[in-house]
């Protein structure tokens, strides 16, 4: 990767965080941020020479040049979020391997049926949860973000339930689909805990609907060190 972008470490600066504008900042705004940025920090306006502001300036100067050229940014922009791996508050975004849906869960969502033959008190019973999501000590500590996906039912758009021979919705009114749910695992969480969440308190958005009233969420913290407190 181009050595503009990143850091001593080799690791990809967030120039829009140096700058403090927006991924979508018009150019304007971000002329004016880097003005105003210069003027608080460079020395020959501050009157301060410290090495840290020099380092500072060095970054808002190399951050502008980027981002106010239109073929530069778009490039970095694309590699800063691709290698993004954690959020604004420092929350890591879990791959989705370290997800585990319980087995009749995992059909739910695969084959979009409900399975009425294990209901969800028995899959309480047999796992324990209905996800389980592995977490490393550093993520534990620092916080961790999880997509999990559930069934879900979503209005039928063509007949809005008014027309019992819809065949989009097969006269139900509803589509069964699966949706997005995001999982904030905050700072400092157990080895051990439940995150449990009311779903009839959740929507994927106003069409849609979970299925499942309740989630029970197990966090397992995987690695030999534990927490600190
Ligand atoms: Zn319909």
């Amino acid at each position: 990767m181009s050595s503009t972008y990143c850091d001593d470490k080799g690791n990809i600066i967030d120039f829009y965080e140096i700058l403090n504008v927006p991924y979508k900042a018009e150019k304007e705004l971000i002329r004016s941020a880097f003005c105003n940025l210069i003027k608080i920090y460079h020395p020959d306006i501050s009157g301060k020479d410290t090495e840290e502001d020099k380092k500072k300036v060095d970054l808002i100067i190399r951050g502008y040049k980027v981002l106010i050229d239109d073929a530069l940014r778009q490039d970095y922009t694309k590699k800063l979020l691709s290698t993004r791996r954690y959020d604004s508050n420092g929350y890591f975004y879990l791959p989705k391997n370290r997800i585990k849906y319980s087995i009749s869960l995992k059909d739910l969502v695969t084959t979009r049926l409900l399975s009425k033959k294990v209901s969800r008190t028995e899959r309480i019973r047999k796992f324990g949860q209905d996800v389980e999501i592995f977490i490393t000590p550093k993520e534990s500590r620092q916080g961790a973000i999880a997509y999990i996906e559930l069934p879900s039912r979503m209005t039928c758009h063509v007949c809005y339930g008014e027309d019992r021979y819809c065949n989009v919705c097969n006269g139900v009114g509803r589509i069964p689909t699966v949706s997005r749910l995001e999982i904030k695992i905050h700072p400092d969480t157990a080895d051990g805990s439940y995150i449990d969440i009311d779903l009839m308190n959740v929507r994927p958005d106003r069409f849609t609907t979970f299925r499942m009233k309740n989630l029970r969420i197990r966090i397992t913290v995987i690695g030999k060190s534990k927490p600190m407190h």
